[in-house]
């Protein structure tokens, strides 16, 4: 079976969030700390999320990605892995992380199951790091990378925010950082989620910047395959790694949309821009009730939106990416 959309759209990946919770401040995100919501449901559990999982991957979905908040902040992240990889039909889990807790826990996660990890690492220069993120851990989060490149992740993909500040003199640390280490660095266009209006229009660079600074330093991009994510990809010969960038205004991005996402309370976010959550959590009690998920997950995706409308304005009722995990 498989989770396809009335616009022919197949959904293979589904975007998990364990927690919202974050030891972060992001400026674009949690720029005041994380603040459990009063009276908040608990999130879902190991048995709820293999529930969730077992219904995506009976509809074809075999790539998981762990967001959150901070899903390194659960204490029970390996045995999620694991249970998420033991699931029929899943072949790829990963997480993106802000690479608090990586060093220590990369060994534990690869051996639970893990295949890939996406670190958020806004800035080489530890004092713009703190400025970005709240805290002075730049050393910290870049030890959590090489951890997880030790531990037998082939390549780390590194997320950087594209913030007005990231001069020419941070683009080439970022550069020089793939020269030898197999890291895939991509530049995210800054989204404007509901909180910060005032700071969009202060710092959102248009990511073709990122593009021009490659161009000109004589990278050349990578040919797309029709199943490739959204990031688009350069190379350089003797490079190691490679440099990127990821931007939902990007002519086609909704088109080669494959993804879902569901929040760390179980509701269903057809669209990372959309207004409607369906909570899916009636359903994932029990294993009895379990079974009717597939087809209910297949009748909503129908209402899955064609396109996001960032241009004209309206951006969902998404407050902070820390919500539903980006
Ligand atoms: N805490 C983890 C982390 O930071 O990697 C996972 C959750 S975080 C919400 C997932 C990704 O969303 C991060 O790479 C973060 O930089 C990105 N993000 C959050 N808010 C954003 C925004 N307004 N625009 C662009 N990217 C954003
Ligand atoms: Fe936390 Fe990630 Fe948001 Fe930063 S981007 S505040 S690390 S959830």
């Amino acid at each position: 079976m498989e989770l396809r959309d009335g616009l022919g759209r197949r959904f293979n990946y589904l975007r998990l969030s364990i927690t919202d919770a974050c030891n972060f401040r992001c400026a674009y995100c949690l720029p005041g700390g994380w603040c459990p919501a009063p009276g908040a449901d608990a999130p879902l559990s190991i048995d709820e999320i293999r529930r969730l999982v077992v219904a995506f991957a009976t509809l074809g979905v075999e790539k998981v990605r762990l967001t959150g908040g901070e899903p390194t902040l659960r204490r029970d992240l390996a045995e999620i892995v694991a249970a998420i990889s033991g699931v029929p039909g899943i072949r790829r889990v990963g997480i993106t992380t802000n690479g608090f807790g990586l060093s220590r826990l990369a060994p534990a996660l690869r051996d639970a199951g893990l295949a890939f990890v996406n670190v958020s690492v806004d800035s080489l220069d530890p004092e713009r790091f703190r400025a970005v993120t709240g805290k002075p851990l730049l050393e910290r989060v870049l030890r959590g990378v090489e951890g997880a490149l030790a531990a037998g992740f082939g390549t780390v993909k590194v997320n950087a925010v594209l913030l007005r500040g990231l001069d020419r003199a941070e683009f080439d640390r970022f550069v020089e950082w793939t020269e030898r280490r197999p890291i895939a660095v991509r530049f995210i266009e800054l989204m404007p989620t509901g909180c910060d209006s005032r700071f969009f229009a202060a710092h959102h660079v248009p990511v073709a910047w990122v593009a021009a600074e490659l161009e000109r330093r004589g990278w050349f991009a990578r040919d797309r395959a029709p199943t490739d994510g959204p990031a688009i990809e350069y190379m350089r010969a003797g490079h190691a790694g490679s440099v990127g960038y990821i931007a939902p205004s990007t002519a086609g991005f909704c088109a080669a949309c494959n993804r879902l996402r569901v929040s760390s309370r179980g509701a269903l976010k057809l669209c990372l821009f959309g207004d409607r959550d369906v909570s899916l959590r009636s359903w994932l009690a029990s294993d009895a009730h379990a079974g009717d998920l597939a087809g209910v997950l297949a009748r909503l995706v129908q209402s899955k939106p064609a396109a996001h409308r960032l241009g004209a304005g309206c951006h969902g009722t998404t407050r902070s990416l820390a919500a539903i995990g980006g």
